[in-house]
């Protein structure tokens, strides 16, 4: 077989949101760029992930650094909205319906009390709803609601149409794309090469390591210099309204799940979060729990048309927060980003495409480094709450 070779100055390992926002990032700072998708583009865990753009809603006790990197990419979202569909010509599927996480029950009203503290110590927008006032907010909720938090400016992106407007903003922006290639093979350099499954050989200046959950397994790394990535299954349910009528116009978070409208109808009902492996199947006890905490929350869902079920693979990571920075040679890591990588996406791509740049970022990356694991198994946070992305 005749070997073509192709020089640039990025090459980008991975077709998901954070691969291809990377990817565009760095095409609008004059950069040649090549994404390498061994598949097709978006068909990791976005192709199932809800898109909650939440950095209130996923605070949690002991992530400061991540909260701050989590509002940071937050307030980055409506400019990079925008800017994307101006690129793109296509839409993200971007709105800011805001949260709505409600208690039903003396427990869970005593967490949802321990959350709102965490947003209070760290002044975020949330206030505390009586069960009236939530449910002025959203009158579906069931009669037996206790009360609630509400995050007025949280919201979602769509991510299949995130990812579709991401790369047709990287075609656009005169990058180009790969489907159907698999790196099998890379020198991490400088200069860096990979060899893809097809035997070709492609060099460039960087490369990006975006691979989700599957960075974890990058064999053409030494196994110490892996990032510490693991699989982390989510289980998440579609419904459908009939007959025009919505079930809610919020995201409604409750303790076990939460539920995201889209504005043609649909409602994204979510998610489970185990600890499988590559393990990809929809169970039966997972869709159940989905369907019985979304009846017990807003009991009208029962009446929704059930159109689709799926299980996808989170990026998870020892402390949940994202590994972003310098690998080896030339190679920049952007992965584990958990349950985050829609909200996270304009975040990392603005570091990356910095650091490819020759360009401290503005966003301290120390405590994302990928050496911050040294001695540490890669499975060690336990799961959060099932109310999560
Ligand atoms: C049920 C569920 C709900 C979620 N909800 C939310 C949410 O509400 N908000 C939020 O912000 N995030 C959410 N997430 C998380 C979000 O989907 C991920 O963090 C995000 O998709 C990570 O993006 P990525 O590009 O790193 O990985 P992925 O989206 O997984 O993409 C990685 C890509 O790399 C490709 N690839 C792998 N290996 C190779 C190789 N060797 N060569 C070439 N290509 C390769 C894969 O085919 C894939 O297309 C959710 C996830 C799940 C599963």
């Amino acid at each position: 077989m005749s070997e073509r070779r192709e020089r640039f100055d990025v090459l980008v390992v991975g077709g998901g949101p954070i691969g291809l926002a990377c990817a565009w990032t760095a095409l609008r700072r004059g950069l040649s760029v090549c994404v390498l998708e061994r598949d097709k583009v978006g068909s990791g865990a976005s192709d199932v992930a809800a898109g909650m753009l939440a950095p209130v809603g996923e605070a949690s006790w002991g992530e400061e650094s991540l909260l701050e990197l989590n509002l940071a990419s937050h307030a980055l979202w409506p400019a990079f909205a925008e800017e994307l569909r101006d690129a793109s010509g296509m839409d993200p599927g971007y709105s800011r319906s805001g949260a709505l996480h409600v208690a039903l029950d003396r427990d869970e009203t005593e967490e949802l009390r321990r959350q709102h503290e965490l947003h209070r110590e760290h002044d975020l927008e949330s206030e505390w709803l009586t069960a009236s006032a939530c449910r002025e907010l959203e009158p579906g909720l069931a009669p037996r609601l206790a009360g609630g938090v509400f995050v007025p400016h949280e919201g979602a992106a769509d991510p299949r149409a995130l990812v579709a407007s991401l790369a047709a903003a990287v075609r656009v922006g005169g990058g180009s794309i790969e489907e159907g290639v698999e790196v099998v093979r890379a020198d991490t350099g400088p200069p860096c090469s990979v060899r893809t499954a097809d035997g070709r050989e492609r060099s460039a200046e960087h490369l990006v390591l975006a691979t989700g959950c599957h960075s974890g397994q990058t064999e053409w790394l030494d196994p110490g210099e892996r990032p510490r990535v693991r699989p982390v299954k989510g289980e998440i349910v579609t419904l459908r309204e009939r007959g025009g009528e919505r079930v809610c116009s919020r995201i409604v978070v409750g303790d076990r799940l939460y539920m995201v409208p889209r504005p043609d109808g649909r409602l994204l009902v979510g998610a489970t979060v185990e600890e499988k492996g590559f393990d990809t199947t929809v169970t039966a006890g997972g869709v159940h729990e989905l369907l019985r905490e979304s009846y017990r929350t807003l009991p009208e869902t029962a009446e929704m048309e059930l159109v689709e079920i799926r299980a996808g693979l989170r990026p998870g990571t020892p402390d949940n927060a994202p590994i972003l920075g310098w690998g080896p040679g030339a190679v920049v890591f952007a992965t584990g980003h958990f349950r985050n990588g829609i909200l996270l996406a304009p975040a990392t791509a603005d570091a990356v495409a910095a650091l490819v740049s020759g360009e401290a970022p503005a966003i301290d990356l120390r405590p994302f480094s990928p050496g911050r694991f040294a001695g540490t198994p890669a499975v060690a946070a336990a799961p959060g709450p099932g109310g999560s992305g």
